[in-house]
């Protein structure tokens, strides 16, 4: 493979085709991802309330470690216990979370390339205002001076 990295995402000055190319393979990535989870993990050594305790020492040897998940619930910041066994499995989740993330973002980029070439393609640069601007606009001026509302009563049958 002559890509060294999916992820670099940027099409610099490539074709649409090259940018649709790049979007397939992306949205293929994503759908290779499993279970995805929010939040992240922290790893925690604690101290306990024994004073004559190891954690206590000098120096001390804390308990731990611990494996803690924290992320928003809600809106609220709430935070678990994991046994080191759950933290393995909630490591790969968050880690499939992430890369999701990066794969959306990446997709974001190649489309916003993408859809600049489409639109360069399509229209010529005057016609991007708004339709309904336009159409105001010109009708206003265009009018008093050419007497058509005049013929247009003219007309007898
Ligand atoms: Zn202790």
């Amino acid at each position: 493979m002559r890509e060294s990295d999916a992820m670099s995402t940027l099409c610099e000055e490539l074709q649409l085709a090259d940018c649709e190319r790049r979007y397939r393979a992306l949205v293929a990535e994503i759908a290779e991802i499993g279970f995805i989870h929010r939040g992240s993990l922290v790893r925690r050594y604690t101290r306990c309330g024994n004073p004559r305790c190891r954690c206590r020492a000098e120096p001390p040897k804390l308990h731990g470690p611990y494996w803690q998940w924290s992320g928003k619930l809600a809106g609220k910041t709430v935070s678990r216990r994991l046994s080191s066994a759950e933290a393995e499995r909630y490591s790969e989740w968050i880690a499939n979370n992430r890369r999701l993330s990066e794969l959306v973002a990446a997709m974001r980029l190649v489309a916003d390339q993408a859809i600049a070439l489409i639109l360069r393609g399509e229209e010529p640069p005057s016609a991007e205002m708004p339709s309904s601007h336009r159409a105001g606009s010109m009708r206003q001026p265009a009018r008093p001076h050419n007497g058509t509302a005049d013929e247009t009563t003219e007309v007898t049958t």
